[in-house]
C-alpha cells in the first residue's frame, strides 16, 4: 500500500488526537502517504479528504477532540452510501482506511471490508463498551475528570451532610461507574450490569448516617436511567435529602491522560502496521498490556463484559 486513509467517528474521545499523529507519522515512516478524511463517514462521502503530512499532526498529543472532526452519518448506514464512499476513496488512490470511533464506528468499517476495501478499527470512546480490548482510547481521561468532579462535589456534599447521586455516561455500559465508584470510595454504585435492590442503598445510606457519616455518594452510569427518578425513589423510601448532578459533557473534553496518550500512540503505530501487511477488517486492542488484534466482525458479536469483582469489591468496602 502507498495511500492509506484516516478518519474519526461517532463521539469524541480525549486521546484520538494522540491516535491521528500516531497513524500519520507511522504511515510517513513507512513511506506511506496519508490523507485525513473530515466528518467522519459523512465527510468520506462528501468528499472532504486531505493529504496530511509530519507537521499536520503537531502540536496536538495533548489537546482532547479530533482535529478531524466526528459526525454521525445516516447515509453511510445504507449501502448507497458505502458505495459513494468506496468511490471517494479509489478516486484519491486511497488503498486502506484506518477508523477511530465506537462500536457503530467499526459497524462502518466492517462494511467497507465486506465491499472488499480493507479497514482497520481503533477503539475510541469514553465508554470502554468494546469487547476485545481492556481499555478504549479516552476512557481514562474520562474517568478522572469523573474523579476530579466528584471529589468537588464531596465537599460540598460534606459541608451540607447531603446524598448526593452522580450521573456518569457510558450509555450502555457501567465501566466508568464503576472505575469511578471505586477511585472515590461511593456508597452505592448503580450500573447496567448488575441490579441492585433500592432498598439496599437505602440501607446502607442509613447505616453510614447512623455512624456519623457526613455525606454520601451514589454514582449512576446513564445506561441505569434517569438520576432524578432515582433521587425521587430514594426520597420515598427514607427521609434522606438528596442532590443530583448530572456530568455530561464534561466527561468527554480535555487533555488526554498520559495514559491514553501512550494507548492512542500503541495502538494507531499497531494499526499502521496491520493494514501495511494486508490485514483487514481487524481491531487493534491491548489485553494484559500486550497490544491485540481480533476480527472486527467477532467483535461486534461478542458482548463488552464488566470485572464483577471490582463491583464486589466496591460493596465490601463501602459496607
Ligand atoms: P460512540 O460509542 O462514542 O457513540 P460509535 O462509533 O458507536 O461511537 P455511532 O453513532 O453508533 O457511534 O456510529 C458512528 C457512525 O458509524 C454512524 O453515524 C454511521 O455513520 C456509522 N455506522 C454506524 N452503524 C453503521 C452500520 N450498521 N453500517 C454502516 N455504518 C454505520
Amino acid at each position: 500500500m502507498k495511500k492509506i486513509g484516516i478518519l474519526t467517528s461517532g463521539g469524541d474521545a480525549p486521546g484520538m488526537n494522540a491516535a491521528i499523529r500516531a497513524v500519520v507519522r507511522k504511515a510517513i515512516y513507512h513511506n506511506v502517504e496519508i490523507f485525513g478524511i473530515k466528518n467522519g463517514f459523512q465527510g468520506l462521502i462528501d468528499d472532504h479528504i486531505e493529504k496530511m503530512d509530519i507537521g499536520s499532526v503537531g502540536d496536538i498529543i495533548q489537546r482532547g477532540g479530533t482535529i478531524l472532526h466526528s459526525a454521525r452519518s445516516e447515509d453511510f448506514k445504507r449501502d448507497e452510501g458505502q458505495q459513494k464512499g468506496v468511490e471517494q476513496l479509489k478516486k484519491h488512490g486511497i488503498e486502506g482506511l484506518i477508523v477511530i470511533g465506537g462500536d457503530g464506528s467499526f459497524r462502518g468499517a466492517q462494511k467497507l471490508t465486506e465491499k472488499g476495501y480493507p479497514c482497520i478499527g481503533i477503539p475510541g470512546t469514553i465508554d470502554n463498551d468494546i469487547a476485545g480490548t481492556d481499555f478504549t482510547i479516552g476512557f481514562d481521561t474520562a474517568l478522572n475528570t469523573v474523579i476530579e468532579a466528584i471529589d468537588k462535589i464531596r465537599d460540598t456534599a460534606s459541608s451540607h451532610e447531603r446524598t448526593f447521586i452522580i450521573e456518569v455516561m457510558g450509555r450502555h455500559a457501567g465501566d466508568l461507574a464503576l472505575w469511578a465508584g471505586l477511585a472515590d470510595g461511593a456508597e452505592s454504585i448503580l450500573i447496567p450490569e448488575k441490579k441492585d435492590e433500592l432498598q439496599e442503598i437505602v440501607d446502607r445510606l442509613k447505616r453510614g448516617q447512623q455512624r456519623g457519616k457526613k455525606h454520601s455518594i451514589i454514582i449512576l452510569a446513564e445506561g441505569v436511567g434517569n438520576a432524578f427518578d432515582y433521587a425521587e425513589k430514594i426520597k420515598e423510601n427514607s427521609n434522606l435529602e438528596t442532590r443530583v448532578t448530572v456530568l455530561g459533557h464534561i466527561q468527554r473534553g480535555g487533555s488526554p491522560t498520559a495514559a491514553d496518550r501512550v494507548l492512542a500512540s500503541r495502538l494507531g503505530a499497531q494499526a499502521v502496521d496491520l493494514l501495511l501487511s494486508g490485514e483487514a477488517g481487524k481491531m487493534t486492542g491491548i489485553q494484559n498490556n500486550k497490544l491485540m488484534t481480533h476480527d472486527i466482525a467477532g467483535v461486534l458479536e461478542e458482548k463488552h463484559t464488566i470485572d464483577l469483582s471490582m463491583y464486589q469489591l466496591s460493596k465490601e468496602l463501602s459496607i
